[in-house]
């Protein structure tokens, strides 16, 4: 039975088997979470992102973790919020469950995600965080491989908002 779980946090710190940044379509690095990943990386997370051909929004890709803790990054890229008529609720439901596709193919057993969409891409923090919840919960209602989802927040508000979602 999968364990999830939320901390308040540096994704990049944490020692799990995969962390998911929420990425943009080029994955070339940008601000926020991703550019932190990069930074603690290192470039030779930005090389092997060259060689993906970016990646749609609502889908995701794996690379090597590199100087990161954590053995995979899964980079997924959320849609940006534009008011909430634009399929914007089932592309971030997407990126869960392509991430957790992906962790699944890769044999792991642990994956940290971050708030996706929920920064300048301006996702409702709290329906950000229902969904995400919900999602990973109905993906893996049936799975004995991964045994822990870690939500990883940055400010107390979401922390405040995924601890009570998860009681
Ligand atoms: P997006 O473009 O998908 O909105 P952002 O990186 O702007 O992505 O924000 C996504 C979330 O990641 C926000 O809640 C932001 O506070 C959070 N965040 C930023 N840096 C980190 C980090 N180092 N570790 C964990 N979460 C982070």
């Amino acid at each position: 039975m999968v364990q999830l779980s939320a901390i308040q946090a540096d994704i990049t710190s944490l020692d799990v088997d995969a962390i998911v940044n929420a990425a943009n379509n080029s994955l070339l690095g940008g601000g926020g979470v991703d550019g932190a990943i990069h930074r603690a990386a290192g470039p030779e997370l930005l090389a092997e992102c060259r060689t993906l051909g970016g990646c749609e929004t609502g889908e995701a890709k794996l690379t090597e973790g590199y100087s990161l803790p954590a053995k995979y990054v899964i980079h997924t890229v959320g849609p940006v919020w534009h008011g909430g008529n634009h399929n914007e609720e089932a592309l971030l439901a997407s990126c869960y469950r392509q991430s957790l596709m992906l962790a699944k193919q890769a044999g792991v057993k642990t994956v940290a995600f971050p708030c996706i969409s929920t920064g300048v891409y301006h996702f409702p923090k709290h329906l950000a965080a229902e969904i995400a919840v919900s999602t990973v919960k109905e993906v893996l209602s049936n799975d004995d491989q991964i045994e822990q989802i870690t939500f990883v927040c940055f400010g107390s508000d979401d922390y405040q908002t995924y601890i009570r979602l998860l009681e």
